[in-house]
């Protein structure tokens, strides 16, 4: 905490993770005599940066760009790029910190970071965020590469966005360098299944927790809350596994929707008007916009928090309980406070930590390195199998780890340990570097 003053978020990402590896500590004392915990704790850099640019008005705007390489004992760097103006330094420590766990459990070559910058794309025009993405990889393009470092999109970071940073380092560089970015459009090097891939997974994922327990999602009512990239994807495949989506929300509000989200309005609303969760409450027959309380108020067998860091607080875990739910997964990173972690355990209601749970998103994106590295281009069928493939294997190593250090169940301990002890294991292999 002394050494990282300010950064709650690291701070609560470290220690969640930790809290889980006494008994991998005390079982592997050659993790402690290097150091190893201590050493996973400093990224191996961090680089802040000034972004310069011109907005429509003709003013000089300066933002600040981040890229912080967490640990790359596995592979390049890899990890999304976040826009919004609540990002600071400490939001991409936590972030960066968590992919690096998250990459390893995918079981894929793939080192972890993360970084963004504080610029904020909404309600910006298409030639600012495009003059904003151009200055952002002036100066990034000299730290990443295909063997390097390998960023991707994140909030505030899609397929726009991405296009116009590959175009600038593709300007930069010389170079049409497919690898050194992935969430790129089907037609200039993207895979199939990216944009949905976060979504996909985490309803496979639940999809084999509910298995796990006898159950299956056929039938199920499930709440997911936001309704970006991750939530519209996972109601999409949450609808087509059986279950029904009957809320969802943006940061201004949630709605209730008995009959179920109805998937195409939604994304009128949200992907093309780039409009509120109040006009799809407007539009759409017997939907209602919440008044009071939380989205975690509405009943459910299954919540999915898809939206932001610690959006999930012990009120709204006890109030899930108390409606009955029985299965949380996160699809955002860190949604659930570690409080409301503790009622859910304690209440006996299954999690899926993010880092399993919505690894599914840095699984695609590793795919897309591997069609880029071979020149090659698979179809969604295939690659929505590797994907359903890799989740059920993330899945199972959680229960199965938690297992083997005796916390049936637990996949959050599970997570921890697993993906902590591949990256270990190969910073004790590649020395004191
Ligand atoms: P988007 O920007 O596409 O969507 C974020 C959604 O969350 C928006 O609907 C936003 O609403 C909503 N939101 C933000 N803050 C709140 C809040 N306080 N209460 C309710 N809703 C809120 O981002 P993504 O879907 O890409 O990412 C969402 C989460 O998933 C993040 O934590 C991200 O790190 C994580 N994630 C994303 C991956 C990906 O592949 N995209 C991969 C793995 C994790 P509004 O429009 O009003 O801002």
């Amino acid at each position: 905490v002394e050494r990282n003053p300010g950064e709650g978020e690291f701070h609560q990402a470290v220690r969640e993770v930790f809290d889980s590896l006494g008994p991998a500590v005390r079982k592997h004392p050659e993790y402690a005599e290097a150091s190893i915990v201590r050493r996973m704790c400093e990224p191996e850099r961090q680089l802040m940066f000034r972004v310069p640019w011109v907005d429509d008005a003709g003013e000089v705007r300066i933002n600040r760009g981040f890229r912080v390489e967490f640990n790359s004992a596995l592979g390049p760097f890899k990890g999304g790029l976040r826009f919004h103006p609540s990002v600071y330094l400490g939001t991409v420590k936590f972030l960066g910190f968590e992919q690096t766990f998250k990459n390893a459990l995918t079981g894929l070559p793939i080192g972890g970071g993360k970084g963004g910058s504080d610029f904020d794309p909404k309600g910006c025009s298409e030639g600012e965020v495009m003059r904003f993405c151009q200055s952002f990889m002036t100066e990034l393009y000299r730290h990443i590469g295909e063997h390097t470092d390998v960023p991707a999109g994140d909030t505030g970071v899609g397929r726009r966005e991405i296009g116009y940073l590959f175009g600038q380092y593709k300007r930069i560089t010389n170079r049409y360098e497919s690898g050194v970015l992935t969430g790129k459009g089907l037609g200039w090097g993207g895979s199939q299944v990216r944009t949905e891939a976060t979504g996909y997974g985490l309803a496979f994922f639940v999809q084999e927790m509910l298995g796990a327990a006898g159950t299956s999602l056929d039938g199920r009512r499930v709440v997911v809350s936001g309704s970006g990239n991750v939530s519209i994807h996972t109601i999409e495949k949450v609808h087509q596994l059986g279950g029904t989506v009957v809320a969802c929300s943006d940061s201004s509000g949630f709605v209730v929707d008995e009959q179920g989200i109805d998937l195409d309005l939604l994304r009128q609303v949200k992907e093309v008007e780039r409009g509120r969760i109040a006009d799809y409450a407007d539009r759409r027959y017997g939907a209602e916009l919440g008044r009071g309380g939380s989205i975690w108020d509405v009943a459910c067998d299954v919540a999915l928090p898809c939206a932001t860091q610690n959006e999930l607080d012990a009120d709204a875990a006890r109030a899930l309980v108390g409606n009955g739910c029985r299965f949380v997964a996160e699809g955002a990173n860190m949604p659930t406070t570690p409080e409301a972690i503790d009622v859910l355990h304690d209440a006996g209601v299954r999690f899926g930590p993010g880092k399993a749970a919505n690894a599914g998103g840095v699984a695609t994106s590793a795919l897309e390195m591997q069609q880029n590295a071979s020149r090659a281009s698979w179809t969604f069928e295939k690659t929505e199998q590797r994907l359903e493939g890799i989740m059920r294997d993330i899945h199972t190593l959680c229960l199965t780890t938690a297992d083997a250090y005796d916390l049936p169940g637990n996949y959050a301990d599970g997570a921890n340990i697993a993906g902590f002890t591949q990256v270990a294991d190969a910073m004790l292999a590649l020395g004191v570097v």
